[in-house]
């Protein structure tokens, strides 16, 4: 027996259906939800891996005050008193909230509430401002709302998809399973990849355009450009729903002319810009799908502008296959725009600039206040703290001593605040240990609520755990604060399902059609309607009442005079030159497996075998600049910090730029947290950070030593200058090296290894001429520990070592091999993971296609199912194919 529970995956803006079937001894098995509109059952491989990341290892159970547990009720109390004499004191403006896309709709509803109807200031901002604000701008100005257009079956439906800034094989992995297949379906279908790496996006690329960094609006103004000489204009639609062409004509006319002056400034082949204009130019159903490549600039707001503008000439936009599409990052990234979770933002997508809307919103929460002016976005509400503004805050399911730029300065403001509360389901994070005040958040499983995708998709996520130890919902914390504070009757709560109704009344209180957000075909759900509540688009009103697929099919938009805005993108480039100090530009951007800090991926075996260490991708003409080698160690820095990393040599990577993944961090490795290196600059329209382009240098570390450690333990390691660690199956890895090469390597990695246990059976072999040590613990007949070092990085491979932690008994054959790190006889190693689904390794893979002649993903998927499951490791199997043969 077991009870199924439909939810959705926590992680990407995709938003998928899940289902999780629990059973009697408490287990749970994850899948795809097949009735699920936006996944119809697909999940790609961090979905499917839900199920590992539900341990209650390293969860916040209890509240803390100063580092002691205590009573809600303690912990409550001082937050409201903090707050109150703060205010009292300081005034409004002196506290803040920054919440998180993480959270559920209800629980940001509740937050943007208390903050700017009763606290009386708008200084709440989400995480969701450094991954799509610039979108929330540019929709702003264009449609006068932010509008998402489209659907997910537009990408079905559409001739041309264009994948700008984009690498959803890896960051919507459903999404390009949904394109891949309507491409196979629809042999007709062009898909254009634009990003200036050739990324796994490219495996269904008909066309990849290697742009140069931060070109894309030389881009798209050159095919407003090329659209307009190739009279593409569709006149009716120009003619009686737009304005402003002339002007953004004028301006994307005076740089971006021809095909030839765009190729070049562009650094792209002449005849490719044509081949995607002519495509662009003569194909009807046109998607163009972008994320934050296209987001994450000091320009980001004019870059979307500039896609904008082209499906606005054309006339492509609120009809079915066609339209411009933003890809959210987070699960509720949507959710949060829609409660007004930013702080230049109202709830239900009313304007705070507008007093007729401040004036509804305080009258409809019955408020004694409401926020007369914008707020501080995330980077200036951290800046706010550092420099003493700001004196109490308060983060909810969110790490900001990680993500935002210059995070030694996050850090550092967060230090000196005078109160900061962290909400969190995790104990121990970069940020909570600056927390005055810990509270046990209820995490994915336990929590019950909405979020909206980025189709505009509102799905329930429900509960299929109990909360464990003294964990509770977000917006219960919050509604209890706002008790304490005075505002019982406005947060009396009881059930998440009265916040949405609230918030879906809100949605259509005095709306008249005026706003494009109104869900108040949902306001009179019962508790049993909103437990059941199917997935659907906004707007859902008594008119719509299943939902609405598309938006501004009749050509009506919400500015004021209902026409939809050209905007005029001028030219920009990256906020800061490179010099001869710093050649390069760094970019970042998230991994296949893992999801944002880590918290939760970093929990599986399998999601951390696929990258186990923070790496940078370089160019291998840069990597010989540099006198860089494959697979070493390099140090990357600027003036704000450096960090460490391996080296991948990849032609893949663009010459002049590199990329390393925006994850790791304290937790995972002590030098690697990319953001560090970021600059606190930021698009003026939307205070979105520019992430893509930070000028750096590298230059190899040189180790006295390298070596790597696995322990069935978690390890203090305090004598390594750099150490990297993840999952692995009963085990935790470590990729370590050192600058000071210790006294006596036996009694280090004893000290290291061996603590707490007596009974010790320790092999080890020492070469001190060549300084390599090598030992391991074996304690009842089963691995516990091993170490190796060298006097270089080229070390044993470590994934058959790796497998004798899955065993409790070592076999006699292996127990000897141990300490050469190779297996015995014939036995091969199966190398790094590359299907996560079902642990295939890349030396079966390369084995399999060399020997079984392989030539193609789908063969490769029939003898070993590698790629079978949720597909995400198809482009890499297509790329090892093609290296191997
Ligand atoms: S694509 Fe993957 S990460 Fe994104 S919502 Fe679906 S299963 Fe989750």
């Amino acid at each position: 027996m077991f009870s199924e529970v439909k939810t959705t995956c926590p992680y990407c803006g995709v938003g998928c259906g899940v289902l999780a079937q629990v059973d009697e001894e408490g287990g749970v098995a994850i899948s795809g939800d097949p009735d699920h509109p936006s996944n119809f059952g697909r999940l790609c491989s961090k979905g499917a891996a839900l199920g590992d990341t539900l341990s209650m290892e390293g969860r916040l159970l209890y509240p803390e005050v100063e580092g002691n547990t205590q009573s809600w009720d303690t912990a409550l109390n001082t937050v409201a008193y903090r707050f109150q004499e703060i205010i009292k004191e300081h005034g409004a403006d002196s506290v803040a909230f920054y919440v998180s896309g993480q959270l559920l709709t209800e629980d940001y509803y509740v937050a943007n509430k208390l903050m700017k109807g009763f606290i009386g200031s708008a200084n709440i901002d989400t995480n969701s401002r450094l991954c799509m604000s610039s979108v929330v701008a540019a929709q702003k100005k264009a449609f006068g709302s932010d509008t998402v257009p489209c659907s997910y079956e537009d990408l079905e439906r559409a001739k041309l998809i264009i994948l700008a800034g984009s690498n959803a094989a890896w960051c919507h992995p459903v999404l390009f399973q949904r394109i891949k297949k309507a491409k196979q379906d629809n042999p007709d279908m062009v898909v254009v990849v634009i990003d200036p790496r050739r990324t796994a996006t490219c495996d269904i690329a008909d066309i990849h355009l290697p742009i140069k960094l931060g070109t894309d609006h030389i881009l798209f103004n050159g095919l407003f450009v090329y659209l307009k000489n190739a009279n593409e204009k569709n006149e009716l639609f120009v003619n009686n729903c737009t304005e402003g062409l002339d002007a953004a004509l004028r301006i994307a006319e005076s740089y971006a002319s021809s095909v030839e002056t765009v190729a070049e400034l562009c650094d792209l082949n002449v005849a490719a810009v044509e081949d995607f204009y002519r495509l662009f130019s003569r194909t009807e159903r046109v998607v163009t799908a972008y994320s934050q490549g296209i987001n994450q600039w000091s320009y980001g707001t004019d870059r979307v502008n500039s896609i904008i503008n082209c499906h606005l000439y054309t006339g492509r936009i609120g009809r079915a296959g066609m339209g411009p599409f933003s890809f959210t990052g987070q699960p509720n990234a949507m959710g949060g725009r829609e409660v007004g979770g930013l702080s230049n933002q109202l709830a239900s997508h009313m304007a705070l600039e507008n007093e007729l809307h401040r004036n509804l919103v305080k009258e409809f929460w019955h408020a004694p206040l409401i926020a007369e002016k914008e707020g501080l976005k995330a980077v200036e509400l951290f800046d706010a703290i550092d420099s003493g503004k700001i004196k109490a805050v308060w983060i909810m399911a969110t790490n900001p001593a990680v993500t935002l730029p210059d995070n030694k300065k996050v850090k550092r403001a967060l230090d000196k605040c005078d109160f900061v509360v962290v909400s969190d389901c995790m104990r121990n994070t970069d940020t909570t240990r600056y927390a005055n005040i810990l509270l046990p958040a209820q995490t994915w499983g336990e929590r019950d609520g909405t979020v909206t995708n980025s189709e505009r998709r509102i799905t329930r996520q429900r509960a299929f755990l109990s909360s464990p130890g003294e964990a509770k919902a977000d917006w219960w914390i919050i509604s209890e604060v706002a008790k304490r504070l005075g505002y019982a009757e406005q947060f009396s709560y009881t059930e998440p399902a009265d916040i949405f109704k609230e918030y879906a009344q809100l949605s259509g209180y005095k709306n008249n059609a005026e706003r494009d957000f109104d869900i108040s075909g949902l306001q009179n759900l019962s508790y049993t309607d909103y437990d059941e509540l199917k997935p659907m688009q906004w707007p859902i009103t008594k008119e719509n009442p299943n939902g609405t697929s598309r938006l501004f099919g009749d050509g009506v938009f919400y500015t004021k005079s209902k026409k939809a805005q050209f905007i005029a993108v001028k030219n920009h480039k990256p906020a800061l030159d490179t010099s001869n100090e710093f050649p390069l530009r760094l970019n970042t951007g998230r991994i296949r497996d893992q999801w944002h800090t880590m918290t939760r991926t970093g929990k599986s075996e399998r999601l951390s075998g696929h990258i186990y260490e923070p790496y940078v991708e370089i160019h291998p003409v840069d990597a010989k600049q540099s006198s860089l080698q494959d697979n070493e160690l390099a140090e990357v820095s600027n003036s704000l910090a450096e960090i460490i990393c391996r080296v991948k040599i990849s032609d893949s990577q663009q010459q002049g730029s590199i990329f390393i993944p925006m994850h790791w961090n304290d937790q995972f490795a002590n030098l690697a947290s990319v953001d560090s290196l970021i600059q606190s600059i930021v698009d003026p329209y939307s205070g979105q950070p520019e992430y893509k382009a930070t000028p750096i240098k590298i230059k190899p570390y040189r180790a006295q030593w390298y070596g790597f450690l696995l322990s069935r333990r978690k390890l203090n390691l305090v004598n390594a200058s750099y150490w990297a660690c993840s999952r692995g199956q009963g085990l935790w890895r470590y990729e370590i090296a050192g600058d000071q090469i210790p006294k006596d390597w036996a009694e280090c990695a004893r000290n290291l290894l061996c603590q707490h246990s007596e009974k010790v059976e320790w092999t080890e072999y020492h070469d001190v001429a060549e300084n390599r040590y090598r030992a391991a613990r074996i304690e009842n007949n089963r691995l516990e520990s091993c170490i190796f070092i060298g006097p270089d990085f080229t070390l044993p491979e470590r994934d058959w070592l790796l497998n004798l932690f899955k065993d409790n008994k070592l076999a006699s054959k292996d127990r000897i091999s141990i300490l050469s790190g190779k297996p015995p006889g014939e036995v091969k190693d199966s190398g790094r993971i590359v299907c996560a689904c079902f642990t295939v390794g890349l030396n079966t893979l390369t084995d399999a296609i060399k020997s079984k002649k392989l030539i193609t993903a789908e063969q490769v998927g029939q003898l070993l199912r590698a790629g079978t499951n949720c597909g995400s490791c198809v482009p890499e199997i297509s790329e090892i194919i093609k290296k191997t043969l």
